[in-house]
This record gives structure tokens, C-alpha cells and sequence, in this order.
């Protein structure tokens, strides 16, 4: 009996990729089969790891801005000496000048002090969006899921087709009538096997998914019509697949129309990367009819081919986590979401959280419209019990208790009002349109500085016309000269774009500008000022501006 490497690791504080690396440097035997170590060994790791926990304990953490006057603070000498032993090194410094990170280290080294650098970005917030219990799985419990799939291409070359194809054909003989239920993804059993499809069929759902950090897709099937070969959106769903890094297995559709040509589709293919198999490349490609419901058998099985060489696994015998797929507010059973469960299992009454919505599982009703009682990794189902309505391509998780999937939740919707506020704070031309949209903006401040009095009054003039019953502009302030810090402040204050003609803000002006958040432009031609703020307004402003 040996010890663990997974449990080993967790209790070091490695992570069991690191822990393996060091015992391969110490020449350790790692039975990879097992995945244990010796008890000796385990002991002298453990023993390796603290020790050197202790020689190290001067760390110093520096940020990559750090100024003489920190560095002096951290290493607890005074700056005039400091700035001495620069000097010395050759370093004329003043007591606010920034340091590299070589002359940092050289100089704390000298204090018996070792240098960790950290970023400093504002960003670097902890993410309260994300799981709360991430904690990898044991290999060892660790089984085979079903392949989640996606499908994408140009509209009309039948996407939906396909979906509906594919889970009408694959409605088992047991079910009533073959009665099936839309709620965003489903379930086929293929040679005994499952495949889930998400039913939102495109990129945009694919990619504003991920956006939100959830990757649900492990296949793309790619349709493109036989008749119509490679199109725009054929493209961007290749490009937002790779940029994924999820494997793509072409349908060429509509093989029953005469004008059917899928050796062109195959040649197009190529020129965008995708060599198909009997062509010399690895891109697997199947002829298909998703009306005539033709080759579909043989499509699913390439599905399910290429999902056994990706080898998916989850761990059925933990808390659920999964991504919402779709959800809505419904009369009669109040918010019910769509979840694909990720990984372990989701159990009526489990407490969850989904997003900014909490609660516990009221329900689960599978794609069939069957309550069930349990889903298990790449199920999706309906779920019943939720406070609120979650959004696609929200993180989902099962946690303790009922009070901590409210305290998630509740820390999440803190956050999302704080970054309203925050957004609200800095108007800018180029979401202008949004922030009118989501109703934040009732009315359009700006401030104009001209060089001459006449252009301040010209543009003050058609401004205010542009405005609309949504949306009021007003002239907050309009004046002669340079953009000032003032004027900043005053438009940081009162939430206003500034407008300059043939004036600048100076330094000082920018760099508060910068801070506030506040949007400056400037032109040389009224008209153009006139055109982007109408164009702002409607939505149509060039984001490159
Ligand atoms: P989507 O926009 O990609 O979802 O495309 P649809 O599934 O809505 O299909 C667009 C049109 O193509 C519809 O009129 C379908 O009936 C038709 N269509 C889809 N698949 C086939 C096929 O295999 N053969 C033929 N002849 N028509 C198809």
C-alpha cells in the first residue's frame, strides 16, 4: 500500500502535476498505474517541502512599479541609505523613481531578502462569478461522460434541421409517441452510448457562452449545405471553434438536392484549414440529408468516434456543477433554467446556485418531460426552485447549505450593482447606445470647448436637437479655450462626454481625464462631432473611432 499522489499533493499544497515533476527530479519511483508513492517517500517529500518552506520565509512581494521609497519601507532600511547603496550600483535614483525588477532583487539580496514579484492590476479582483468549489477530481474517480455537442454554420444550411432530425430519429421505442420536449439541449442514445446536443444551434451562443467562462461544447458539428458551399457564417463558426480549441466534423447537407456539390465544399474546406480524412487531412466530413433524414446514423457515429479520442471524464459522485443553458420565467412554476450538469451529479433538493439566482432543487425534468430525481454529468435538465432567473452561459453549482448558496448569490448581485454604478459613472460615446438601451441614460450631458465663441454656440445649437424622447442632450457647460482639468472634473462630476474644436486638453487634463473615466473628443470639423454623437446614439458609431 503506497500513498496517494493526489492526497499527497493536497496536503504539500502542490498541485499533483508538481508533485509528480518533483519526484521524477529526485529520481523517485511513481507507480503511474496506481498513482501512489512509497510511505518513505512521501515522507521525505513532505519533509523537503517544509524545510524549504522555512529557508524562504523573506520573501518580499513587489509590485513592478515599485519606487525607492517602497522598497525601502519593505526591506526596512531608511531611503537615504537606499539610495546610497543605488549609487553604488550606479543608479542615480530620486526617492519616488521607479525600480526594475533586477536592481530590486540584487539590492533586497543583499538584505537576505528574496523577491517575489505580484501584478498590480485593478482587474486582479477575486471572481466572484466563478465556481466556489473548484477542487480537482482524484483520477481514480474519474468515468466516461457522454460528448456535449454543438451545432454551427451558415443560416439556412440547416442546422435546425439536423437537431430535429437527428432527435426525432433517435427517440426510443419506449417513449409515448416519441413526445419529446424543447428545453435547450437533449439527450440520443446511439449504439448504447449517449450524445448530448445543445439545441441553440450557432456561434453566437457557442461564443457568448464562453465569454461568460463556461465551455460546454466538447465537438462542433459543422453544416454546410452541399448546394450553397462555405458562406461568412461557415467561416466564423471554424474561427470561433479553434479559437476554443473544440474539434469540428463537417455535415455536408442537402445531399439530395441535384445541385449538390460536397467535393466543392470539400475543396473550399481546405481553404480554411480543414483538410478532410479522405483527402489526406483529419478533418472527418459526412454526407448528409437532414431532411430526407439520410447518413445520420453515420454522422452520430463519427460523434461518438471522435468523442471516444477526446476520452471525457467527470466524477459522478460529487456535488453537480454545470453551466445554465437557457432559462426563463415561467407563469405558473416561477423561474425555470435549463442546466447542463459538467460534472457530478445533481439530486432533487440539492442546494444551488446559478449565477445571481439561488435556491434549492424543487424539480428536474428531463428532456423527455419525465421528473427525474438524479442527472449525472452532460445531462441537461429542467430545473424548478430557483429565486430568480439565471442567465445562458451562467456557472451553476451545488453547494452546503441553503444559507451559503445565498450568500454566493447575494455577494454576486453586491457586485453586479457596483458595476453598474461604475459603468454609469463613465459615459462614453462608444456604449452610449447600450447604456440607453439597459435604460441607464435618460439624458446625454456634454461640455464644449471651442476656440471661438461662435463654433461653442453653433454645435451647443445642433447638439440639442439631437435629442429624443429617450434620450435629452444637454450643454452642461460651453466655453472658450483649452480643455481643462476643471472642465474634466466638471464633466466627471455631472457624467458628460467633453467636445473640443481645434483645442486639446493639456497633460494634467488627460491624465485626470484618464482616471475619471471621462470621454474626450476632439475634432477640427462641426459637422463630424454632430454625425458621431447622432451615430452614438443610434448605435451605429464605429467602435475603432
Ligand atoms: P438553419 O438556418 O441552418 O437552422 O437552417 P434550417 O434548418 O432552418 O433549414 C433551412 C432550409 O433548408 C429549410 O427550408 C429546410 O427545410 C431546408 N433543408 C434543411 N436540410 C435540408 C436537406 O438536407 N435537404 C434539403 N433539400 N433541404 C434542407
Amino acid at each position: 500500500m503506497g500513498v496517494r499522489i493526489h492526497k499527497l499533493a493536497n496536503e504539500l499544497g502542490l498541485d499533483s502535476k508538481e508533485l509528480i515533476e518533483i519526484l521524477q527530479d529526485l529520481g523517485e519511483e511513481v507507480d503511474s498505474h496506481m498513482n501512489t508513492v512509497s510511505k518513505e517517500t512521501a515522507e521525505m517529500v513532505t519533509d523537503m517541502v517544509f524545510e524549504e518552506e522555512e529557508t524562504t520565509k523573506d520573501i518580499i512581494e513587489v509590485e513592478d512599479d515599485i519606487t525607492v521609497k517602497e522598497l525601502a519601507e519593505k526591506i526596512d532600511i531608511a531611503p537615504n541609505s537606499l539610495m546610497a547603496e543605488l549609487i553604488n550600483l550606479g543608479i542615480m535614483a530620486t526617492i519616488n523613481q521607479e525600480l526594475d525588477f533586477e536592481t530590486v532583487e540584487e539590492i533586497a539580496a543583499e538584505y537576505g531578502y528574496q523577491v517575489k514579484s505580484i501584478e498590480v492590476d485593478s482587474d486582479d479582483e477575486e471572481d466572484v462569478f466563478g465556481l466556489v468549489n473548484n477542487i480537482e477530481d482524484d483520477p481514480n474517480d474519474l468515468e466516461l461522460r457522454p460528448p456535449v455537442i454543438t451545432v454551427m454554420g451558415h443560416v439556412d444550411h440547416g442546422k435546425t434541421t439536423l437537431l430535429d432530425a437527428i432527435r426525432k430519429s433517435n427517440v426510443t421505442a419506449g417513449e409515448a409517441g416519441g413526445i419529446t420536449q424543447h428545453i435547450g439541449a437533449y439527450q440520443v442514445e446511439v449504439n448504447d452510448e449517449k450524445i448530448t446536443f445543445l439545441d441553440t444551434p450557432g456561434h453566437e451562443a457557442f461564443t457568448e457562452m464562453r465569454a461568460r467562462g463556461a465551455q460546454a461544447t466538447d465537438l462542433a458539428v459543422l453544416v454546410v449545405a452541399a448546394d450553397d458551399g462555405i458562406m461568412p457564417q461557415t467561416v466564423e463558426a471554424i474561427n470561433h471553434a479553434q479559437a476554443a480549441d473544440v474539434p469540428i466534423i463537417v455535415a455536408i447537407n442537402k445531399i439530395d438536392k441535384p445541385n449538390a456539390q460536397p467535393d466543392r465544399v470539400k475543396q473550399e474546406l481546405t481553404q480554411h484549414g480543414l483538410v478532410v480524412e479522405e483527402w489526406g487531412g483529419d478533418t472527418i466530413s459526412v454526407p448528409v440529408s437532414a431532411l430526407k433524414q439520410e447518413n445520420l446514423d453515420e454522422l452520430l457515429e463519427m460523434i461518438l468516434l471522435t468523442a471516444e479520442m477526446q476520452e471525457l471524464k467527470a466524477n459522478p459522485n460529487r456535488p453537480a456543477n454545470g453551466v445554465i443553458v437557457e432559462a426563463e420565467l415561467d407563469r405558473g412554476r416561477g423561474p425555470v433554467a435549463t442546466m447542463l450538469v459538467k460534472n457530478g451529479t445533481l439530486n432533487v433538493g440539492d442546494p444551488i446556485v446559478a449565477g445571481l439566482a439561488y435556491g434549492r432543487v424543487r424539480a428536474m425534468i428531463d428532456d423527455h418531460g419525465d421528473r427525474i430525481e438524479k442527472a449525472g454529468p452532460a445531462t441537461p435538465v429542467e430545473v424548478l426552485g430557483l429565486s430568480d432567473v439565471p442567465s445562458a452561459g451562467d456557472p451553476m453549482e451545488v453547494l452546503e447549505d441553503d444559507q451559503q448558496v445565498r450568500k454566493i448569490a447575494e455577494k454576486r448581485q453586491d457586485q453586479r450593482r457596483v458595476e453598474k454604478l461604475e459603468r454609469k459613472a463613465a459615459v462614453s460615446l462608444d456604449d452610449l447606445f447600450d447604456q440607453i438601451q439597459d435604460g441607464e441614460i435618460k439624458e446625454l450631458n456634454i461640455l464644449i470647448k471651442a476656440d471661438v465663441q461662435g463654433t461653442v454656440e453653433a454645435v451647443r445649437g445642433s447638439l440639442v436637437k439631437l435629442g429624443t424622447d429617450e434620450v435629452q442632450v444637454n450643454v452642461v457647460h460651453g466655453g472658450v479655450g483649452a480643455i481643462s482639468e476643471t472642465d474634466v472634473m466638471l464633466a466627471a462630476a455631472s457624467n458628460a462626454i467633453i467636445i473640443g474644436f481645434n483645442v486639446r486638453p493639456g497633460n494634467k487634463a488627460r491624465s485626470v481625464a484618464e482616471k475619471e473615466g471621462v470621454d474626450v473628443r476632439t475634432y477640427r470639423v462641426i459637422y463630424e462631432a454632430i454625425s458621431d454623437v447622432r451615430d452614438a446614439m443610434e448605435g451605429l458609431l464605429d467602435p475603432d473611432y
